[in-house]
């Protein structure tokens, strides 16, 4: 546990939550502030700030939920879609520094605008992205 946080607090149920579902490694909960009712967040046990301090053993485990969890909140409220999503670092949107993943109930007519890209790049562009990437370590 991480003194002064929030969401280490809500683990160790110093601060409530609408606990939408608990295992051994992960805890889902409704989002306090949703884009739509249902918005939920779903977070690690162990404190990491983000996804790059996961480990394997819990990187691997949240496969098995994240569907499981997206359908019961997809037929739960009745959404059209869903949006995952994972804010890693505060230029990238993060506020709370403990890693966490979005899944965000949408609706035909909810007026959410998702991200949409630039379509100005050349082919050299995306060739020397595909470099840069792909000279790095998987
Ligand atoms: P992010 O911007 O990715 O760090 O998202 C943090 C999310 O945590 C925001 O969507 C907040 O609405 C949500 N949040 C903050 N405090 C609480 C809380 N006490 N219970 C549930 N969700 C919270
Ligand atoms: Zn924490």
């Amino acid at each position: 546990m991480e003194k002064d946080c929030l969401f280490c607090k809500i683990i160790a149920n110093e601060i409530p939550c609408y606990k939408i579902y608990e295992d051994d490694s992960w805890l889902a909960f409704l989002d306090i502030n949703p884009i739509n009712l249902g918005h939920t967040l779903i977070i690690p046990k162990i404190h990491k700030d983000d996804l790059f301090g996961l480990d394997e053993k819990t990187l691997r485990s949240v496969g098995s939920i994240l569907q499981r969890i997206a359908l019961a909140i997809k037929t739960g409220v009745g959404a059209d879609g869903i949006n995952i999503g994972m804010n890693n670092g505060k230029e990238a949107g993060q506020l709370i520094p403990h890693a966490h993943i979005h899944v965000i109930p949408r609706f035909a007519s909810d007026g959410f605008e998702s991200w949409h890209g630039k379509n100005d790049y050349q082919p050299e562009d995306f060739k020397q992205t595909l470099k840069k990437i792909s000279k790095e370590k998987f």
